[in-house]
């Protein structure tokens, strides 16, 4: 009886001990064992992917599974190939410095593709920049879409639509790396968000606030707040006309933006890549009244220090 209590007291202090060093609700489960309180699993979502193996040593899961980490896969990116399905494949799986971990292609009975373990980095990224991160192949997950991009007509640029089964591809495919790597909402973003001076995928065409409203994927701003800013806005008066200020909140966000005080045309293409991912129906590069309130509804639902 007396041992029976005192497995009850351990495993209470267990329970305990493993709750502090996280703010997550953390289950544990043990198993008891010949007096001996075993845990089980600390969190159903703990697994361990890769671990050494030797020959002659035994290296145990079961001993001391620590809690004390975090996944190191923060940010899923989203990108268009340009080229179609055959030609993509032979870029994106050869030698050389461009791939992607996962690949959807065009057609709807075809499966979607791993090229890259998850574990490992693969090159889609490039020289690239969020929120004081760089190098996001280090940090991140890619998924190449299918898509042949866009076209130039009368110096705009006209992009294709995603098709049907892509978009639900994509989303399903999402969902499940930001479920497992709990990644951020803002953390969800396109190509030319993190290179937005040279690069234009994923596009106005991918859909952002669909995978936001149907599938909660990403982030996206509360309307009610962006017509509270909108009233607020000023024709021609500071801090409405001002290029610093445009340029501190979109560096707040994430972008990588030069203070610079002007409308120069790295701002311009910041703001267009902005305005692709968030009002991709006018993405003029213009800072208008709807790109500045939106922006100032998106600071203050996800940037705003509480
Ligand atoms: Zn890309």
């Amino acid at each position: 009886m007396r041992d029976t209590f005192q497995l009850f007291i351990l495993a209470a202090l267990l329970l305990v001990l493993v709750s502090c060093g996280s703010q997550k609700k953390i289950t544990v489960n043990t198993k008891v064992v010949h007096d001996t309180v075993y845990i089980t699993d600390v969190n159903p979502k703990y697994h361990f992917v890769t671990e050494a193996s030797l020959p002659g040593y035994v290296i145990s899961k079961q001993n001391f599974p620590s809690v004390a980490s975090n996944y190191r896969v923060k940010f899923l990116v989203m990108h268009y190939t340009v080229s179609d399905y055959p030609t993509s494949v032979k870029i994106l799986a050869r030698k050389g410095q461009v791939s992607s971990h996962y690949l959807i292609s065009d057609k709807p009975n075809d499966s979607i593709d791993i090229l890259v373990s998850e574990d490992r980095r693969a090159w889609h990224a490039g020289v690239s920049y969020w929120k004081g991160a760089e190098n996001l192949n280090d940090t991140s997950i890619g998924i190449e879409i299918v898509n042949p991009g866009y076209k130039k007509v009368n110096d705009s640029l006209v992009f294709t639509p995603f098709t049907e089964f892509q978009i639900r591809k994509v989303a399903a495919l999402a969902k499940n790396i930001i479920d497992r790597y709990e990644i951020d909402p803002v953390n969800v973003i396109g190509h030319s968000d993190i290179a937005p001076l040279r690069k234009q995928d994923p596009g106005p065409a991918f859909p952002w606030k669909r995978l936001y409203t149907q599938y909660q994927i990403g982030a996206w701003y509360d309307d009610i707040d962006k017509y509270s800013f909108l009233s607020q806005y000023i024709p021609d008066t500071y801090p409405y006309n001002s290029p610093l200020e445009f340029q501190k909140a979109l560096e707040k966000f994430g972008y990588k933006v030069e203070l610079t005080g002007n409308w120069d045309k790295n701002t311009t293409l910041i703001i267009r890549a902005f305005q692709w991912h968030f009002r991709p129906e006018k993405a003029d590069g213009v800072a208008d009244a709807e790109t500045w309130a939106i922006l100032q509804a998106l600071n203050k639902k996800y940037r705003s220090t509480k």
